[in-house]
């Protein structure tokens, strides 16, 4: 079994159509929603953790295609390095997927590695250098 995120972006015209579902009916994989953002009439994104086996996740990954979706697969890592952290909250309200947030009662930061799509954002906004890409 193999565990991939991938960034799906679709046209207007495909918003209405099943895609997570067929991905689990018909090519057996478990699909995580990590993000989604889907409005009827406009293009739409979705953050997907797909695993299955291989056969299984081409077999998915091709149909997309046929279908006219734009993927993206996510292969670099993102680490949150907390000692240089100060908690300054300058990359929770850019993080996509809410991988970084902030606890409102204690302003602590906290960073969930499984939600990141390592779109870089929070490496770009943050002052002290505390998130890291690795390839
Ligand atoms: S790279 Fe940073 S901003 Fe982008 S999803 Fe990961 S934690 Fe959030
Ligand atoms: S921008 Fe950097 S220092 Fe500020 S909360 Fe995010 S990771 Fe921590």
């Amino acid at each position: 079994m193999t565990t991939t995120k991938v960034v799906l972006r679709f046209p207007p015209d495909l918003t209405n159509q099943p895609i997570t579902y067929k991905l689990i009916k018909e090519y057996d994989l478990m699909v995580n929603i990590l993000r989604g953002n889907i409005t009827p009439m406009e293009a739409g994104m979705l953050v997907l953790e797909l695993t299955g086996t291989k056969k299984q996740l081409d077999g998915g990954m091709e149909y997309l295609a046929r279908l006219g979706v734009e993927t993206q697969r996510l292969s670099k890592d993102v680490k949150w390095l907390d000692d240089r952290c100060t908690h300054c909250t300058a990359c929770t309200s850019l993080c996509p997927t809410y991988a970084l947030s902030v606890k409102r009662d204690t302003m602590v930061v906290s960073f969930e590695e499984a939600k990141c799509i390592a779109c870089e954002m929070c490496v770009t906004v943050c002052p002290y250098s505390a998130m890291e890409v690795y390839f």
